[in-house]
């Protein structure tokens, strides 16, 4: 797996969006959507607090590529998130036909971690972009950024969100 300078800067953003909507009462994920120019288009951030349970970053980026991209800047677009996308998301990232995802930590982590806390399990199996999205480039998990997601979603699950 290969990421560099920029993969990273866009990356501690994503964290950044993490924080902030955990600082907001909702849950840490956090997404950029980066054009073939390096040029960050849209963010988002996790919105499910409302009670809407699918307002996921990666879905909104992908509704927001549909509408605002040609099929050709879709294609070329790079979308960096804190967590793996879940299946819904990978689904929507592929059926609008963006290109490389690029997350901090990976779905099989979070299970994992949710498991060790004995926080019950989300009710869609997390699988891995691949197994959902066959064609999509996806790369992580990247150790550098691992542990501040991971501390972020402890910190949800933990009643210290402040
Ligand atoms: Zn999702």
């Amino acid at each position: 797996m290969v990421v560099d300078a920029s993969d990273l800067r866009h990356l501690r953003r994503c964290v950044e969006l993490a924080a902030e909507g955990l600082r907001a009462g909702d849950e840490p994920f956090g997404s950029v959507l980066v054009d073939a120019e390096g040029e960050v288009r849209a963010e988002g951030r996790n919105r499910v607090a409302g009670g809407d349970r699918t307002r996921h970053p990666e879905f909104e980026l992908a509704r927001w590529a549909a509408d605002r991209m040609t099929p050709e800047e879709r294609a070329t677009a790079v979308v960096y998130t804190s967590g793996e996308h879940c299946p819904m998301c990978a689904a929507a990232h592929a059926w609008v036909g963006l290109g490389r995802i690029v997350y901090v930590a990976s779905s099989r982590q979070l299970s994992q971690w949710l498991a060790d806390w004995g926080v019950p399990p989300p009710p869609v199996r997390a699988l891995p972009i691949n197994e959902v999205a066959p064609g999509v480039p996806a790369d992580g998990p990247v150790p550098e950024l691992v542990d501040e997601v991971r501390e972020l979603h402890h910190r949800l699950h933990h009643g210290d969100a402040h």
